[in-house]
């Protein structure tokens, strides 16, 4: 059984098994929790990255999808990097956004990981709305079948954390 826990914070600050990035398609880096993962895990991050664009994702990680790498400097063994949905009024792609925590998590079982954290994907440049974002995540990851013992959401904002609590509830 997997324990759900939530913590507002840094996610770069939290010790885990495997840290989880709202990275972007070109694994080259951005801004947000993507920034802040590479400034504080230092550029080993981001070489890794760069291989696997040269080598296994030339036009990109897809969205929904998720690939590890060294977690450089952080405090955790891996960064599983997921391509987060941007948000859309007209088209639903709450399946991708699910499809990151579930493709993360098969990643993370596949590495042995045990401990998890997740940002919240998508909420930020992305502007996936905070309820539905953590509805999607809280549901696909007690959906999930996995071997990770604990799922940590480290919500950057009280907003964040409010709203991941409440559908815990
Ligand atoms: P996306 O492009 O997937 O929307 P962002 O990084 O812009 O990714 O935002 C995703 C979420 O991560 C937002 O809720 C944002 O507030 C949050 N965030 C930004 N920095 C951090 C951090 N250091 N730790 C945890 N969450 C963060």
């Amino acid at each position: 059984m997997t324990v759900i826990e939530l913590v507002q914070g840094d996610i770069t600050r939290e010790s885990a098994d495997a840290i989880v990035n709202a990275a972007n398609s070109s694994l080259l880096g951005g801004g947000g929790v993507d920034g802040a993962i590479h400034r504080r895990g230092g550029p080993a991050i981001l070489e890794e990255c760069r291989r696997l664009r040269a080598s296994r994702y030339g036009k990109g990680l897809a969205t929904g999808k998720a690939v590890a790498t060294t977690a450089g400097d952080l405090d955790a063994r891996w960064v599983i990097h997921t391509v987060g949905p941007v948000f859309s009024a007209t088209e639903d792609r709450s399946g991708l956004l699910a499809s990151c925590y579930r493709e993360s998590l098969r990643i993370a079982d596949e590495l042995g990981a045990r401990t998890v954290a997740f940002p919240a994907i998508s909420t930020g440049v992305y502007r996936y709305p905070i309820k539905d974002a953590a509805r999607i995540a809280v549901d696909a990851v007690r959906a999930a079948k996995t071997d990770v013992e604990e799922v940590r959401f480290v919500l950057f904002d009280e907003r964040a954390y409010e709203a991941f609590a409440a559908r815990l509830r």
